[in-house]
C-alpha cells in the first residue's frame, strides 16, 4: 500500500507535470471567458429594458426560492418536482464541494484533512449519486413518456447527457485515483470506492488521461451553458433573488410623465418591458408548468403562457415587435387568473407581460367587440354593465340600507360592486350580506349611486387610464366619509381596493386609513365575535368554488370554509388541506381552476366548447353536490351559465353569504 498520505486528505494534480497544470488553468480561463462573453451579449439585451424600480429582498428570496426551492416543491407535478430537487441539491453540493476544494488547494491552508475530509467525501459521494440518478430520471422522463406541455429539443438531450457525463466521469476519476493510489481512508468516498474495486489496474498515465476527460467535460459545460436551457441554472438564481416586491395581484401603474417621455402606453417592443422582465425570459426552462395549469389552454384556446414567454424572448433576440412574436388572439384570451404565475418555478410574471402588451394594443385601438363596449360603458356610466348610477340603488328597493351620504361616519363601508348592484343573481349575494350586517348590528353604509366601478376589468383589459379615472372618482368619494373598513363580496374589487388603490393615494391626496376585506373574512370575524352563527352544512352536500382573486391571488381559502362550519386548513396548505364538510372539487384552494371571467374576459365572446367555466362546472358537479357555493359575483355568473350548458340536472348556485344568512334566520 502506498503511504504517500499521512492523514485523510487529497492532493490535486496527481502525477501531472507542471505544464499540464498551467494548461488546465489557461483552458479554464478561456472557457469561462467564452461563457461570460455570451452572457454579456444577453446582458446587453436586458439592459435595453426599463429600469427596475423595486427594492428586492435578495437574501430572503435567495433562501426561499433558490435554496429551499419553494416553488418547485409546491409543483402539482408528481414526477417533475422530486426529479428537479435531486438534480438541484446534487448539483449544489458538487458546486460547493468543488469550490471548497479550490479554496483548500489554492488558499494558504489545506483544510481538507482528517475527520472533516472523511465526512466531506461521504456527503459529496452520496449527493453525487443523487445527482446522477436525477439526471437519468430526467432523460427517461423526456424520452419515454414526456408530459405534453414539456418542450423537447434535441439539444435538451445533449445538455442532459453532458450533465450525466460530468457526474459519471467524476465518479470514474475518483475510482481511478483510489485504484492507482489507494489510501486506508478511501472507504469514505463510498461510490468511488465501490467502483474502484471493479476497475482493472489504473496506471499513472491512464489516471491523467481520465482526469483530462473530466476537465474537458467541465470546459464544455461552461462554453455551452448560455446556449441551452441549462442557462436557467444561473438566470433563475438571479431573477428569483431579485423578484419584484409587488403583490401577485398588483399591476404596475403607468404615469403620464412616462407616457410623455416615451410617447407610448404599454408595450409594443421588448424594450418597453423592465430589465427584470426581460431577464426573466432567459430564466424560463420551458418546463410547461404554466401551460399545464392555464384554464384557457386547458379548453383548447390558442393561449399558451409558455409560448408567450418564449415569443417575447424571440422578440428580444430578433427585434420584431411583441405583437409579431405572440398572437393578439392569445393575449386577449388570458383571464389574468395567475395560475401560471403561481406555478412557475422561476417566478416569471406572465400576467405583467400579457397586460402590458394589452395596454399597447388598447392604445393602438386594437380592442374591438363587446370588451370595447364594456370599456365605453365604464367610461360613460362608471358601471361595467353600462347601468346608470341610479340603478345601483335598485336592489335596495325592498330592504332598508343605510347610505353613506346620509350617515357620513360609520364603521364599515359595504362595497357592492357593479355586478352586485346590477346582475340579478349577484344581487342575492348583496341582499344576503346586507341582511347579515343588520343581524350582527354592524354600523355600516353603502355608497349607492356614488359608487363607481373600481376599474379592475378595464385595467386588466389594458385600459390603464380608464382604470385610473375610476380610482380617482372613488378616492374622491371616500374622502367625503369616515369609515374603518371596506367589506366587499367581489374578490376583484377586493384585490384592487386592497393591493392596487394605494399606489394612487398620494397623487389623489387621500390618506387611506382603512382595511379592505372580503365579505367571507368579515363574516368570519362576526362569527368569532359571537354576533352570527356559522352555517351548519350536511356532509358533502355543498361544494365550493374558490375564486382565483381570493384563493390564489390573496391566499384566502379558510374564511369561506370556516363560515359554513368547515375547518380544513387551506391557507397554509395551499390547496392541500384535509377535506372537511364541503364536497371538494379536484382543484381547490390556491390551485383552484378559473371560471373564465377575469381580465375582462367576462365581456369577450367565446364558443361554448372553449369556456373555462364549463370545465370548472363539470368538476364541481362531479363532486355529487347539488349546491355550488361561490364567493364572487363574477364566478356566480360564469359558473351559473356553464352549469346550464353542461347538465340538465337541477344545480343551485348560491353565495356563501346566503348560506350563513339562512343559518341566522
Ligand atoms: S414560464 Fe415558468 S412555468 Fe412556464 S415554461 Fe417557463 S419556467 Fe416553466
Ligand atoms: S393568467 Fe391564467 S389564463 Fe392567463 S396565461 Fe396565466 S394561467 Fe393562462
Amino acid at each position: 500500500m502506498n503511504d504517500f498520505y499521512l492523514e485523510p486528505t487529497r492532493h490535486e494534480f496527481l502525477h501531472m507535470p507542471h505544464w499540464q497544470k498551467y494548461l488546465f488553468y489557461v483552458l479554464i480561463y478561456i472557457s469561462l471567458s467564452i461563457m461570460f462573453a455570451q452572457f454579456f451579449w444577453r446582458f446587453k439585451l436586458w439592459k435595453q429594458g426599463k429600469s427596475i424600480t423595486w427594492k428586492p429582498e435578495i437574501v430572503k428570496n435567495f433562501i426561499t426560492y433558490v435554496l429551499a426551492q419553494k416553488k418547485v416543491r409546491s409543483s402539482r407535478k408528481t414526477t417533475g418536482a422530486p426529479m428537479h430537487l435531486m438534480i438541484f441539491y446534487g448539483f449544489l453540493t458538487l458546486f460547493i464541494a468543488t469550490t471548497l476544494l479550490a479554496i483548500s488547494t489554492y488558499g494558504p491552508w489545506n483544510f481538507h484533512r482528517g475527520l472533516y475530509y472523511l465526512i466531506y467525501e461521504m456527503i459529496v459521494d452520496i449527493m453525487g449519486l443523487v445527482y446522477v440518478v436525477g439526471i437519468v430520471w430526467a432523460i427517461a422522463r423526456r424520452n419515454v413518456k414526456p408530459p405534453a406541455s414539456l418542450t423537447h429539443a434535441i439539444s435538451d438531450n445533449w445538455a442532459l447527457l453532458l450533465l450525466l457525463s460530468l457526474g459519471i466521469s467524476g465518479f470514474i476519476l475518483e475510482a481511478a485515483r483510489m485504484n492507482n493510489n489507494p489510501q486506508p481512508f478511501d472507504w469514505s468516498g463510498i461510490v468511488g470506492f465501490a467502483l474502484s474495486k471493479c476497475l482493472w489496474s489504473i496506471s499513472d498515465s491512464m489516471y491523467v488521461a481520465i482526469w483530462w476527460i473530466h476537465a474537458v467535460l467541465v470546459y464544455a459545460f461552461f462554453i455551452t451553458l448560455p446556449q441551452m436551457r441549462l442557462k436557467h441554472i444561473l438566470m433563475a438564481v438571479i431573477t428569483t433573488a431579485t423578484k419584484p416586491d409587488t403583490h401577485m395581484g398588483a399591476l404596475k401603474p403607468i404615469t403620464m410623465e412616462e407616457v410623455e417621455q416615451t410617447g407610448k402606453i404599454g408595450v409594443t417592443d421588448y424594450q418597453d418591458y423592465s430589465k427584470w422582465h426581460l431577464m426573466s425570459l432567459d430564466a424560463c426552462m420551458e418546463c410547461g408548468r404554466c401551460t399545464e395549469v392555464c384554464p384557457a389552454n386547458g379548453v383548447g384556446k390558442v393561449l399558451n403562457p409558455k409560448q408567450i414567454v418564449q415569443g417575447i424572448r424571440v422578440s428580444m433576440e430578433s427585434g420584431v415587435t411583441v405583437a409579431d412574436a405572440v398572437t393578439e388572439e392569445a393575449l386577449w384570451e388570458c383571464t389574468t387568473c395567475n395560475a401560471c404565475v403561481e406555478a412557475c418555478p422561476v417566478l416569471i410574471r406572465h400576467v405583467d407581460l400579457i397586460v402590458d402588451a394589452r395596454r399597447g394594443l388598447v392604445a393602438e385601438g386594437k380592442l374591438a367587440g363587446s370588451a370595447a363596449v364594456m370599456l365605453r360603458q365604464t367610461g360613460s356610466t362608471s358601471n361595467a354593465w353600462g347601468a346608470s348610477p341610479e340603478v345601483r340603488e335598485d336592489w335596495m328597493k325592498d330592504v332598508e340600507v343605510p347610505l353613506a351620504r346620509e350617515k357620513k361616519e360609520f364603521d364599515v363601508l359595504f362595497w357592492v360592486g357593479c355586478a352586485g348592484a346590477t346582475d340579478s343573481g349577484a344581487m342575492k349575494t348583496t341582499k344576503a350580506m346586507a341582511s347579515l350586517l343588520d343581524k350582527a348590528g354592524v354600523d355600516y353604509a353603502c355608497l349607492g349611486r356614488e359608487e363607481s366601478c373600481t376599474g379592475d376589468s378595464a385595467r386588466r383589459a389594458g385600459d390603464e387610464f380608464l382604470y385610473q379615472q375610476m380610482v380617482a372618482q372613488n378616492l374622491e368619494t371616500f374622502k367625503q366619509y369616515k369609515f374603518k373598513k371596506i367589506v366587499t363580496p367581489c374578490p376583484h374589487c377586493f384585490n384592487t381596493l386592497k393591493n392596487e388603490y394605494n399606489d394612487f393615494y398620494q397623487e389623489n391626496a387621500y390618506e387611506g386609513n382603512h382595511d379592505v376585506i372580503h365579505h367571507t373574512q368579515y363574516i368570519q370575524e362576526l362569527i368569532s365575535d359571537g354576533k352570527l352563527q356559522s352555517a351548519k352544512l350536511e356532509d358533502k352536500k355543498v361544494t365550493y368554488h374558490d375564486p382565483c382573486y381570493l384563493a390564489r391571488v390573496n391566499n384566502e381559502s379558510d374564511a369561506p370554509r370556516k363560515i359554513v362550519g368547515d375547518n380544513s386548513d387551506f391557507n397554509s396548505g395551499g390547496g392541500a388541506g384535509k377535506d372537511g364538510k364541503l364536497a371538494e372539487p379536484e382543484n381547490k384552494g390556491r390551485k383552484t381552476l378559473c371560471c373564465g371571467a377575469g381580465g375582462g374576459r367576462m365581456w369577450m365572446e367565446e364558443p361554448p366548447s372553449q369556456r373555462p367555466g364549463n370545465k370548472r362546472a363539470e368538476e364541481l358537479i362531479a363532486t355529487g353536490a347539488k349546491d355550488i357555493a361561490v364567493g364572487c359575483p363574477f364566478c356566480r355568473i360564469m359558473i351559473g351559465d356553464s352549469v346550464k350548458q353542461v347538465t340538465e340536472d337541477n344545480i343551485n348556485i348560491l353565495d356563501l353569504a346566503e348560506l350563513v344568512d339562512k343559518a341566522n334566520e
